[in-house]
């Protein structure tokens, strides 16, 4: 808000306190998700950056340097739920990308739902492409957030305005925009079979035509037969000398070196490519831009949401390491495409009336073989077999009956067959004892946890037990939660792609995200007191006046309240 004007308003205006809380409020609040993105990484690649991202918001921004999460499982549906609730998944009860359903008798990805198929045709997954393996688990192309299991800040926002405030997300993944937007909100993602923005009919009966007209001009295809080039001269990068590194991945051709092909667009992996490289960033902040221009965003008389979370960064790391020369040239594209975001948003709403808050959903551990070269000792742990039954010799010596007592693994969770362990008259806690202690003798586990001990709370007050703890919801976790000890990843993701990283770990290069305030005369600060990614909803709902959300535990961030009201 200009401060001119609400002088002026205010000369107008005989009961101005009446109002002057309601002029304060931003028109358009812009949630920003890196997914991926580790707290230091953005100082990292400074150097190389322009002046409108990074380092616009360095200077001009409140930065939180030492923001964690402290729940175990730092998975992308994890962090993107806490992001949107303040709550931790013990509470929002999403516990994982993937977890057991012991009604359905099956793993489920987090969003999937059957009663919402997606609007598209032919833009569901493809199972035989898909590298994200939690989503190739869904056992239908529904989507909704209808699996999260309290109000998200977009919904608190939109129960204060009753519904006058928009509210819309976008995100290449699915996960990452349907659960920003929460209950109340309109869900975009992009499909990586189509080339299109898609959503389902949770949201929508039928696309709006703005949509239709978006996805009509295929804008995909700008990049047909192109590659992923370096932006400046190899020389440059930090990492210009070390492109080839045995431990990146080369998937489905897509390479090890500069430049990535991206083929064309008949190649089954073309859209995938994309999304590999920061060109899916790119389309991402083009549909956001749409969605900016038809809804008239931080155009009403209420506070607007938008939420964009940007996933090439996740990608990238995973297929590259964060220390790889695709990494860095990924953080400067990111960069820009983060420029475009602020000017236009500028252009449209101004930045005076916009509140951006930027995070990221956990944050990106080193490749071990990297880890290795440095000295730091690093490994992946091949024994357990993603998706696969573990053969626990333990459980036939101790009870008689070997494999079949489990029914589900999936790391970070075993789940054991509660109806045999009761037909067999076995006690189930010392079937999870049994399990818990032969896990915990593989090297790398730094700890098994069972639900038992955690519904019994009778665990030590440790960092890591109570990381568990807050992670432990007793409906969707399992009977068995691993955790394993730093630098050390578990790897065959569903005995497909063979990355070069793995997040999903309760040490701090898994927790580290950055947490920024910028725009609404924001003014350039680095804070260094501890908090938590979970602050952020609640201090988004102080500033609005509304509620918290229903689960959050965040404290108000009172550095980004007072500035504002
Ligand atoms: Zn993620």
């Amino acid at each position: 808000m200009n401060f001119k004007l609400i002088g002026v308003g205010m000369m107008f205006l005989s009961s101005s306190f009446l109002f002057s809380s309601e002029l304060n409020k931003p028109k358009l609040i812009l949630q920003i998700t890196v997914d991926q993105l580790r707290g230091d990484l953005p100082d990292k690649f400074m150097k190389n950056m322009g002046d409108g991202g990074f380092r616009w918001l360095k200077q001009n921004a409140i930065w939180y340097k030492n923001a964690h999460y402290n729940y175990s499982n730092t998975e992308t549906v994890v962090g993107h739920t806490t992001l949107a609730t303040g709550a931790n998944p013990n509470i929002h009860g999403m516990v994982s990308n993937v977890w057991y359903d012991r009604t359905k008798k099956r793993l489920v990805y987090n969003i999937e739902d059957k009663r919402y198929h997606i609007l598209s045709k032919n833009a569901d997954i493809d199972d035989s492409t898909e590298v994200d393996s939690s989503q190739a688990l869904a056992g239908t192309d529904g989507r909704s957030p209808a699996n999260i299991m309290v109000s998200t800040f977009s919904d608190e926002l939109s129960l204060f305005t009753n519904q006058k405030s928009k509210v819309f997300g976008v995100s290449v993944k699915d996960r990452g925009a349907v659960t920003l937007v929460g209950h109340n909100g309109k869900a975009f993602w992009f499909s990586k079979t189509s080339g299109e923005f898609i959503t389902s009919s949770f949201y929508y009966d039928e696309y709006p035509s703005w949509i239709k007209k978006f996805n009509k001009q295929k804008l995909n295809q700008r990049y047909d037969s192109k590659p992923w080039e370096l932006m400046y001269d190899k020389s440059k990068y930090m990492f210009g000398n070390s492109d080839d590194n045995p431990w990146e991945e080369d998937y489905a051709g897509f390479g090890r070196v500069f430049p990535h092909k991206y083929g064309t667009v008949d190649n089954k992996y073309f859209n995938h490519f994309l999304t590999f490289s920061p060109a899916g960033d790119e389309l991402t902040l083009d549909f956001a831009k749409a969605i900016i221009d038809n809804e008239k965003m931080g155009q009403h008389e209420v506070t607007d949401y938008l939420a964009v979370s940007f996933s090439s960064t996740d990608y990238v790391g995973h297929l590259f390491g964060p220390s790889s020369l695709e990494s860095e040239d990924n953080m400067l594209r990111l960069d820009k495409t983060l420029e475009k975001l602020f000017k236009y948003v500028d252009k449209k709403v101004g930045l005076e009336n916009t509140l951006i808050v930027l995070s990221a959903d956990h944050g990106a551990p080193e490749a071990p073989e990297y880890l290795a070269k440095l000295g730091i000792e690093a490994k992946w742990i091949a024994p357990l077999k993603w998706n696969k039954k573990p053969s626990l010799k333990r459980l036939e010596k101790e009870f008689g009956v070997g494999q079949e007592l489990i029914e589900a693994f999936f790391p970070p969770y075993i789940y054991l067959n509660h109806k045999i362990i009761k037909e067999k008259g076995l006690n189930l806690a010392k079937v999870q004892k049994a399990v818990a202690k032969e896990i915990m003798d593989i090297d790398g586990v730094a700890l098994t946890v069972t639900s038992t001990d955690m519904l019994n709370n009778t665990l030590p007050n440790t960092y890591l037990y109570k990381s568990a703890l807050q992670n432990f919801n007793a409906k969707r976790s399992g009977d068995i939660l691993i955790l394993f000890e730093p630098h050390c990843f578990a790897n065959d993701m569903d005995g497909g792609a063979v990355m070069a990283t793995n997040h999903g770990g309760a040490w701090t290069y898994d927790t580290f995200v950055p947490v920024i305030f910028a725009g609404s005369h924001i003014k350039g600060k680095q804070i260094y007191r501890k908090i938590r990614p979970n602050d952020i909803a609640s201090t988004l709902s102080a500033i609005v006046d509304a509620k918290a959300p229903s689960g959050s535990s965040g404290e108000i961030l009172e550095e980004i309240v007072n500035h504002l009201k």
